[in-house]
């Protein structure tokens, strides 16, 4: 018998959040039950609610910026255990036999994974997120959240926190490496902390310089506005790595020219539009255009730890059921510090 939890669901393409439930699934030898206590808004569910990414399956439950505490487990569980601090990120099952399964990132899955929300299982039923109470997942695609990390805090790092990650780490942030982060949303505010905690020299490029205190507390040691036409020459050749968080269009051969030799511009903001550019930007110093797709689970369990270790977690604000439609107007004006939060308590009403 599926078990009913309460939900958020929005009914069609650009519908308000409206209170409903859900069924989850039995839990299965391979599963466990959670109870999500917080989930995250990543602007990535509204462009998926309002299907500005083309069209996408409704009713629909986003949320995949989970945190909760594991209430059951199935009898072949081996990796979690009643009690524990868990989380769910963007994905929640994978083809596991592919190449780029076998190398850890299910995020490529070449069969396609199954997506947290907007997505369906193997088997073929719709999945829903974590604006619920409640979920049952595969114990394989389940993170495990540790102490030192307050579960509202944690839940953005479950998409946030391993976008900016993954591809910090692969692009070789570290000590000697100069970073600039584009955008001081929720990707970003994360992408400067971690690339401040692995050693970077990192600099904000955001629109105004509304947040330059925040972007200094969290780690920047430079803070650019973008609105501003001298900061493109003012930082002519410096980064060696340019993360951009936006989803808005940009100007990518005036971001280029401020790449070193062999630098690399990544984007993980997903603009609606396509994007242009000169190839002239790219030879003149054998610098890259590249992008990244959040993580892989072992990843994402590595980046937790570093987290951990590191002391960070999201700076958040913490919404209730009745808040969401509201946040999602304020994220869309950039106006979150840094990452609305749903108190998933909440919504049973
Ligand atoms: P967010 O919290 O809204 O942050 C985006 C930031 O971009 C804003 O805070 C703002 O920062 C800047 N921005 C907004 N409008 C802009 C404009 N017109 N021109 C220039 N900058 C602008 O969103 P998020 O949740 O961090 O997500 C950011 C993007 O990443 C979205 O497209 C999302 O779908 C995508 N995403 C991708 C992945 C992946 O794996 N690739 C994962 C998650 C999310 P300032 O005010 O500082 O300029
Ligand atoms: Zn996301
Ligand atoms: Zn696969």
């Amino acid at each position: 018998m599926p078990t009913s939890v309460p939900a958020l669901v929005a009914a069609s393409a650009g519908a308000r959040f409206e209170r409903t439930t859900i069924d989850r699934r039995d839990v299965g030898e391979h599963d466990v039950r959670i109870d999500i206590a917080f989930a995250g808004i990543c602007h990535s569910d509204i462009h998926q609610a309002r299907e500005e990414w083309g069209a996408a399956i409704f009713p629909m439950v986003p949320g995949h910026e989970i945190a909760g505490t594991v209430v059951e487990v199935g009898a072949g569980v081996t990796r979690h255990r009643v009690g524990d601090r868990v989380g769910i990120g963007c994905f929640v099952d994978s083809c596991r036999t592919c190449e780029n399964c076998e190398a850890g990132e299910e995020q490529f899955c070449l069969k396609g994974n199954v997506a947290t929300y907007n997505g369906r299982d193997y088997s073929g039923d719709e999945t829903y997120g974590g604006y619920s109470t409640g979920i049952v997942a595969d114990e394989n695609y389940v993170l495990s959240i540790p102490d030192g990390i307050p579960l509202d805090a944690a839940a953005p790092l479950l998409c946030a926190g391993i976008t900016t990650y993954s591809p910090l780490k692969h692009w070789g942030a570290g000590p000697g490496t100069k970073v600039a982060v584009v955008g001081m949303g929720g990707l970003g505010h994360m992408g400067v902390k971690i690339a401040a905690a692995l050693g970077a020299e990192v600099t904000v490029l955001s629109q105004t310089l509304s947040k330059r205190d925040d972007g200094l507390r969290l780690g920047a040691t430079d803070y650019f506005a973008t609105s501003d036409p001298d900061t493109f020459p003012a930082n002519a050749r410096r980064f060696d790595l340019i993360l951009s968080t936006v989803s808005a269009d940009l100007d990518i051969d005036a971001y280029l020219s401020m790449l070193t030799r062999n630098g690399s511009m990544v984007f993980v903001g997903l603009p609606e539009n396509r994007q242009s550019l000169s190839v002239f930007s790219l030879v003149g110093g054998r610098r890259s255009l590249a992008g990244s797709n959040i993580g892989g689970i072992r990843e994402t369990q590595e980046m937790l730890d570093f987290c951990a270790a590191h002391g960070l977690g999201a700076d958040v604000e913490v919404v209730t059921a009745d808040g969401v439609n509201e946040a999602y107007e304020r994220v869309v004006a950039s106006d979150v510090r840094y990452r609305f939060v749903i108190d998933t308590s909440t919504i049973a009403g």
